[in-house]
């Protein structure tokens, strides 16, 4: 069931298939988003951050504390929408009292626009996601110092000469190097205008034609296809990672409706996240 696909500077690994499991590793961030189903492989990860509380996406949770457990593990940071936050330490509660055994971990309770820092220059923002119940995407970015514009192209010497003599050369940018949007309407596009450029972009595409009508798709919150080819001009990421595919389709399907109907500025940059195999694990 396991899929790892290039997301430069980073890696995805995991598997997705829309009201069924999503769980998504990051391995060079030690992040997980979601946990909808729990391999021993992400295991080591010390932040998972839940987009929502459907069991597609969270309910693998206590099994993802106990295999922690069992290995050793620091406790795991699990960023979550504020609204769920009392519902998923009550959860926690019975587990433990099933098992006889604490599920160690901390909830972080987070909102839009929340920041959180992950150690270095890399950092985490909340964004709004537009689904029945309460939910969230997030986007990783680093702050890096560059060059202020009116710098650029002196040679090394005097560059260095400036800073000695105390001059305020950088300035701080932020790299928004991917993000991640599951079960939402649409509409995530256009109130999250970074997400146009982020370097790697995640996002659902649960429904991809008649099989599902537009007006159903949008009745459940979720993305169709023919309305990210509606948006085609929005996206200037190099990379597009479409996931949460519905099990409506073959994994092989998938790939024949995407080629037939995406125009070339997307195919350019879209890649499915499917396994290789024709069969939805
Ligand atoms: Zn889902
Ligand atoms: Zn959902």
């Amino acid at each position: 069931m396991f899929q790892a696909q290039d997301a430069a500077p980073f890696t995805i690994e995991g598997a997705s298939l829309g009201g069924i499991y999503t769980s998504l590793h990051i391995p060079e961030l030690k992040v997980l988003l979601d946990v909808g189903y729990s391999l021993r492989s992400s295991v080591g990860a010390k932040h998972l951050f839940l987009s929502h509380g459907h069991t597609d996406h969270s309910g693998a949770l206590p099994a993802l504390l106990g295999m922690r457990a069992l290995h050793g593990q620091a406790k795991l940071n699990i960023y979550l929408p504020e609204e769920i936050a009392d519902t998923v330490k009550e959860v926690l509660l019975v587990w433990e009292k099933m098992q006889r055994y604490p599920m160690d971990c901390n909830l972080i309770p987070v909102g839009p626009g929340a920041e959180i820092s992950l150690g270095g220059n890399r950092y985490v923002k909340c964004f709004r996601t537009f689904h029945p119940v309460p939910s969230l995407g997030y986007l990783f970015f680093s702050r890096v110092q560059k060059l202020k514009p009116n710098f650029h192209g002196l040679p090394g010497r005097e560059i260095k000469a400036l800073k000695d003599a105390g001059k305020d050369l950088f300035e701080t940018k932020e790299r928004h190097e991917l993000a991640y949007a599951t079960d939402t309407l649409i509409s995530v596009l256009e109130k999250n205008p970074e997400l146009a450029t982020v370097q790697n972009l995640i996002l659902e595409c649960t429904f991809l034609d008649e099989k599902k009508s537009l007006e159903d798709s949008r009745r459940g919150c979720h993305i169709h296809l023919d309305e990210l080819i509606q948006h085609q001009d929005y996206f200037k990421n190099e990379k597009l990672h479409l996931m949460h595919f519905s099990q409506l389709y073959s994994p092989n399907n998938v790939r024949d409706i995407l080629q037939k109907k995406l125009p070339d500025s997307l195919k350019a940059i879209v890649t499915p996240f499917l396994p290789s195999k024709n069969y939805w694990p």
